[in-house]
């Protein structure tokens, strides 16, 4: 490591950071035990001893009180209440009691897509998605996200630049395009781009021009869809397996892919060693992609009881960005004013969701999955951390979703996990990967210390750092440091 490269990764890093206060790695600001730096910028953990911490570990409903841990690379190593010593170059942290915490994981977002809908198809390029994406990723990780699993975008550009550290951001489970069908959740041409008959001609949107989205019908063209993401180093495959609320000509009700479309894409994906997600809201359709071994349903807010027994006996994870049921979605500006009454009717409906998934003993993650401009998604994000505690009615598992069972989720994706060498995702545990962070206050009573807020589009736009949020860490490297 020289003095030059460390300079030159400041540079970078305060150019890249126009936005926000440059954010440079403590460990590299603070000297002293700034780790290595490669001729990639790639930023290398060194030694660090937490000392007197109070431990939520991710898995127990309780925090471990006045504990030491220490991270040695990009791994926790020891855990202990007696003391532990390590030799002059580590670095130490006095925690003064406060929670040390695993990085938080949101398993459901759009890093690539941080405009609305209109704008990208409209007014943008991948250019202007990129620099805006890098902000996005910079400010995930200043908010406690360590991991994001990203559900649809060309992000591996984005992945490779932050793995590489010349951006700042999560650790990035990329899908690459979501695949859709005609007249799917995906199919965001406008009404005359598709013709009026398979044979005429037609014009792609900009979401598949730019690989946030790719149109595919038969078993030809979805394998074709599926091995090109997986050529392009997604960790898993999206797909649209029924009508959404933001699209155009997919009616909410609708199933979509055929059993054929759908099992061909899970088995191309199997023989990847890794798994399928899918966007999806009616029973008809879940229970086709349980037949053909789909193991993560994105959303799922209108199933019946019998749907969710049969979810909760496969093991199939379910992860919904539970603000699409909140009171305060008539807020959303982008919210169409004839779709207001309908709030009301599925509040009614399904207001009970969290509490039923919850009493079937589903495995929920955390999502926030709110596309549009970055900072109302980055309202929605922590309003979403405050809303799920009602929804769910226990901080505990919202924190577990945020974490450990986050992290089994990331797992799924075996030897496609770019991570794997650091360890596990969402827990405080020997062997685990260091991704952590440091708050005042036990998020078991107050979900506040991470970010939760009450407000949303009413809060303000203007990005704040959560002041509770004293030190974030990822891969054994501090990238935030407030602890005063
Ligand atoms: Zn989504």
């Amino acid at each position: 490591m020289t003095l030059k490269n460390l300079t030159k990764v400041a540079a970078f890093v305060s150019a890249a950071c126009l936005s926000t206060a440059a954010i440079v790695p403590t460990a590299i600001a603070a000297g002293g035990s700034a780790p290595a730096v490669d001729q990639n910028f790639k930023v290398e953990a060194s030694t660090t001893l937490f000392k007197n911490v109070n431990v939520f570990n991710g898995t127990d409903n309780k925090l471990y009180k006045g504990l030491n841990v220490l991270v040695e690379g990009t791994t926790i190593t020891k855990i202990s209440d007696d003391d532990i010593t390590v030799n002059g170059d580590a670095r130490i942290i006095d925690g003064q009691g406060k929670t040390l915490m695993p990085g938080l994981i949101d398993g459901h977002a759009h890093i690539m897509i941080n405009n609305n809908f209109g704008n990208v198809e409209s007014d943008m390029d991948l250019t202007d998605m990129s620099y805006r994406a890098s902000i996005v990723a910079e400010r995930f990780l200043m908010d406690g996200f360590t991991t994001v699993r990203d559900m649809g975008g060309p992000a591996f550009g984005l992945m490779r630049n932050i793995n590489s550290g010349h951006i700042i951001g999560p650790k990035i489970f990329p899908s690459g395009t979501f695949i859709s069908q005609t007249s799917g959740h995906g199919d965001f041409r406008d009404r005359g781009d598709a013709g009026f008959s398979p044979t005429s001609a037609h014009d792609a949107s900009n979401f598949e021009h730019f690989g946030i989205g790719a149109v595919a019908d038969g078993q030809a063209e979805v394998l074709k869809a599926t091995r090109t993401n997986l050529r392009n180093g997604a960790t898993q495959i999206k797909i649209m397996a029924g009508g959404g609320g933001s699209s155009k000509y997919d009616p909410i009700d609708t199933v979509q892919f055929s059993k054929e479309e759908t099992c061909a894409i899970v088995e191309t994906t199997k023989d990847w060693n890794t798994y399928v997600g899918a966007h999806v809201f009616n029973d008809r359709a879940m229970n086709r992609l349980m037949d053909c071994g789909v193991k993560s349903f994105e959303h799922g807010f209108f199933m019946n009881e019998e749907t969710m027994k049969r979810i909760s006996k496969e093991g199939v994870y379910v992860v919904p960005q539970m603000w699409g049921l909140s009171p305060d979605l008539a807020k959303n500006p982008l919210m169409p004013k004839d779709k207001l009454p309908l709030i009301k009717v599925l509040r009614e409906k399904y207001g009970n969701y969290g509490k039923q998934l919850l009493a079937n003993n589903v495995k929920v993650v955390f999502a926030s999955d709110y596309v549009g401009t970055f900072a109302d998604a980055e309202r929605a994000r922590r309003y979403e951390i405050w809303w799920r505690g009602e929804a769910f009615g226990d901080n505990f598992e919202v924190l577990k979703q945020m974490t450990s069972t986050a992290g089994e989720l990331m797992a799924l994706s075996g030897p496609r996990n770019p991570y794997a060498a650091s360890g596990k995702l969402g827990v405080v545990e020997v062997g685990a990967a260091a991704d952590l962070i440091l708050v005042d206050g036990n998020p078991l009573k107050d979900l506040s210390v991470i970010g939760g807020n009450d407000k949303w589009f009413d809060a303000d736009p203007e990005y704040k750092k959560i002041d509770t949020l004293h030190i974030v860490m990822k891969d054994g490297v501090i990238y935030r440091d407030e602890l005063k």
